[in-house]
C-alpha cells in the first residue's frame, strides 16, 4: 500500500498512563493506611454511582477532596485505597447516589458523569486513570455486597481490594470484564458499524464481551461474524484501555477479513459498511462528504482506526 496519511501528533488515550503507585503489598497494613489517611496531603475522589463530584476553583475544576471534606458531602458506603500519588495517599469514597444527585444544586461544585468529564476535557488528563480505577472498584463493591457462593453479606477487606464471606469463607476479588474491540480490514477498506445509541453520524469499530473459554482472537472473529457476517483470519493485538462503565477492559485489535459480503445483525447494529482508507482519513479531518465522524480520542476505537489509516497493512507487521 503506497499511500500514507499523517494525521499529526497522536492524542492521549483516555483512562491510561496512571501516575499512581498502587502499593498492593500495603493494602493489609492498617497502620500505614491510617497514617496515609491522616496525613495532610491525603486526597480522595468522591463518587456517587455514575457521578463524580468536583470543586470549582480559580484554576478550573478539581476532583480531589480532603478525606474530612468528602465525608461532609454525603453518607459514605465505602472507602478504598487507590495508591500513592507521589507521597500523598489517594483514596476513593462511594457516596450515597441520591444525596450525590442533590449536590448538583450546589454553586461551589460540579457533579457529572465520568464520560462527560473525559469527552469534554473537564479535568486535567492525569486525573482520568485514577478516576477510572476508583469508579470501577467502587462499582464492583456496589454490586457485590453478597456472597455469590452462599448468599451471606460479605465484608470489604484489604483497603477495598477484596471481599470476604464470613459464612463460607470464600474470597471475592474485584473483577474486570474483557471486551474485544476490533477493526476488520479488507485490503484498502475497513469495516465500521453504527449502533443506534451512537451520536448522529458517528461510526466505530465493532465490539463485544469475550465469552468464557474464548481467546481474544476467537472473540474478535466471532463478534465480527455475528454482527456483520464477515469472516476474519489473522487477528493482531493493538493496545488496551480500562473502560470503567462499569468495569471493563477494552482490548483493541486489527483483524484481517477473508470475506466481504456484509450481513448486519440489526439487533446489535443500525448499519455496517466498508470504508476506504482515504474516506476514513477524511473522517479524522472532519471532511467526510456524508459528515461521518469517528469516536473522539478518549476512546480506543479512535486509536485503532487511526493506526490503520496511518499505517495501512503495517498494523499486521
Ligand atoms: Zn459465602
Amino acid at each position: 500500500m503506497s499511500s500514507r496519511f499523517d494525521l499529526g501528533p497522536k492524542p492521549r488515550l483516555g483512562y491510561t498512563a496512571s501516575t499512581l503507585s498502587r502499593l498492593a503489598e500495603r493494602r493489609d497494613d492498617q497502620s500505614f493506611l491510617a497514617a496515609c489517611a491522616a496525613d495532610g496531603r491525603a486526597n480522595t475522589f468522591a463518587i456517587g454511582g455514575e457521578l463524580v463530584v468536583m470543586r470549582k476553583t480559580a484554576n478550573g475544576l478539581d476532583p480531589l477532596f480532603r478525606p474530612g471534606e468528602a465525608q461532609a458531602l454525603a453518607p459514605i458506603a465505602e472507602t478504598v485505597f487507590l495508591g500513592l500519588n507521589g507521597d500523598a495517599g489517594l483514596f476513593g469514597v462511594a457516596l450515597d447516589p441520591d444525596t450525590t444527585k442533590a449536590l448538583k444544586g450546589r454553586d461551589d461544585l460540579v457533579v457529572t458523569d465520568l464520560r462527560s468529564i473525559a469527552v469534554q476535557g473537564l479535568l486535567a488528563p492525569d486525573h482520568l486513570a485514577p478516576l477510572a480505577e476508583a469508579k470501577a472498584l467502587l462499582a464492583w463493591h456496589a454490586r457485590h455486597r453478597f456472597c455469590s457462593n452462599c448468599g451471606a453479606r460479605t465484608n470489604m477487606v484489604q483497603a477495598g481490594w477484596k471481599r470476604e464471606c464470613p459464612s463460607c469463607k470464600v474470597e471475592h476479588f474485584p473483577r474486570t470484564d474483557p471486551v474485544v474491540i476490533m477493526l476488520a480490514i479488507d485490503g484498502d477498506r475497513c469495516l465500521l458499524g453504527r449502533a443506534g445509541r451512537f451520536v448522529t453520524n458517528m461510526w466505530s469499530c465493532l465490539a463485544g464481551f469475550i465469552e468464557p473459554g474464548e481467546s481474544i482472537e476467537e472473540a474478535a472473529r466471532r463478534e465480527t461474524l455475528e454482527e456483520a457476517g464477515i469472516v476474519c483470519g489473522e487477528v493482531r493485538y493493538f493496545r488496551s484501555q480500562p473502560w470503567p462503565f462499569p468495569m471493563s477492559l477494552m482490548i483493541g485489535c486489527h483483524a484481517r477479513a477473508t470475506t466481504s459480503e456484509i450481513t448486519v445483525d440489526r439487533t446489535e447494529l443500525e448499519d455496517a459498511r466498508w470504508f476506504t482508507r482515504e474516506e476514513t482519513a477524511l473522517m479524522f479531518m472532519g471532511q467526510h462528504p456524508e459528515k461521518i465522524s469517528i469516536p473522539p480520542p478518549i476512546a480506543i476505537a479512535h486509536h485503532i482506526i487511526r493506526a490503520w489509516v496511518e499505517e495501512g497493512d503495517g498494523v499486521f507487521a
